[in-house]
């Protein structure tokens, strides 16, 4: 029967392992895309210009698109227009929801860098792109499945916060508070009884770095363990245990720690750290995080460990 399956059908690479159809040359080109844009920072031509190229994406792969449109103040207690994009994915299976997200927007100043870079804003391949382009990927994934006649576990929500990375620059530290950072997830958050019910949740942060290193982030294991350890094995059975290290990470407030508080949902942070304290990556928050720090294999490796979720 060789060939008889469809280029995005589930194949059979051994003969117990069922690996889940995704494209990390898709990936990596939603990737460049955004990076084309411009660094996506919030107020910016380029932070617009995708927000109406990533609607458009996910209305092409099926998805009913809504932009949710709030203010909030920034560190400096600035009014801060944001946007958050939900994309839903309907299936047969309309009982359970699955909540995916990640953020979109760029940070304004590589505040890790030396000091000449402060003011630039981070390309954000990793931190911020690499998220989103799995998510995108997995969108169209999905439109192939369903096109295949495939019965999927779960609808999906994809959701892209905005306004992420806007934390008080480490240059100004004596403004800084946890609150800063995150803040589309915190104003979408606090709508809890609009949003849907979902059974659980994903975050996906920084997850396309050569020899990325993915460990159980600690509130992730607080408000999701048995679905952490369910991730973790499907990595592990899928060969990329080097990957997702079946070890417990640092405490990262994250999106995911403002989602799952407020709505009270279990969800997890796949999320790039080195080693198990959860220090980020040397290029974390500099011009360094450009398409150099990205890595197909990890994209790869990310979008079949979540396209096995669903
Ligand atoms: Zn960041």
């Amino acid at each position: 029967m060789l060939g008889a399956c469809g280029g995005n059908a589930r194949t059979r690479r051994s003969s117990e392992v069922v690996r889940p159809s995704f494209s990390a040359d898709s990936a990596y080109r939603y990737i460049q895309t955004q990076l084309d844009f411009g660094p996506r920072v919030p107020e910016t031509e380029a932070h617009d210009s995708c927000v109406a190229w990533l609607t458009e994406m996910f209305s092409r792969f099926g998805a009913e698109v809504t932009v949710e449109e709030g203010v909030t103040k920034d560190y400096a207690g600035e009014n801060l227009r944001v946007r958050n994009i939900i994309a839903h994915i309907a299936t047969d299976s309309s009982q359970k929801t699955i909540l995916l997200c990640a953020h979109y927007d760029s940070r304004p100043w590589c505040d890790e860098d030396e000091e000449a870079a402060w003011y630039q804003p981070i390309p954000a391949a990793n931190d911020g792109a690499s998220g989103v382009a799995v998510l995108l990927e997995v969108a169209r994934q999905l439109q192939q499945s369903k096109a295949n006649g495939e019965r999927l576990k779960a609808c999906v929500d994809i959701v892209l916060f905005d306004c992420e990375d806007l934390g008080t620059p480490r240059f100004l530290d004596e403004l800084d508070r946890q609150d800063t950072w995150c803040l589309g997830s915190q104003l979408w958050s606090k709508d809890a009884s609009r949003r849907g019910k979902y059974t659980w949740g994903i975050l996906l942060d920084m997850i396309g770095a050569p020899g990325a290193t993915f460990y159980r982030e600690y509130y992730s294991e607080q408000m999701a363990q048995g679905y952490v350890e369910k991730v973790w094995r499907a990595a592990a059975d899928l060969g990329y245990g080097s990957m997702f290290r079946n070890e417990r990470g640092g405490a990262i407030v994250d999106d995911h720690y403002y989602v799952g508080s407020a709505l009270q949902i279990p969800i997890l942070d796949i999320i790039h750290t080195d080693g198990q304290t959860g220090t980020f990556p040397w290029w974390w928050h500099t011009q360094n995080d450009d398409l150099q720090q990205i890595d197909r294999a990890t994209l790869q490796a990310v979008g079949e460990v979540v396209m096995s979720q669903l």
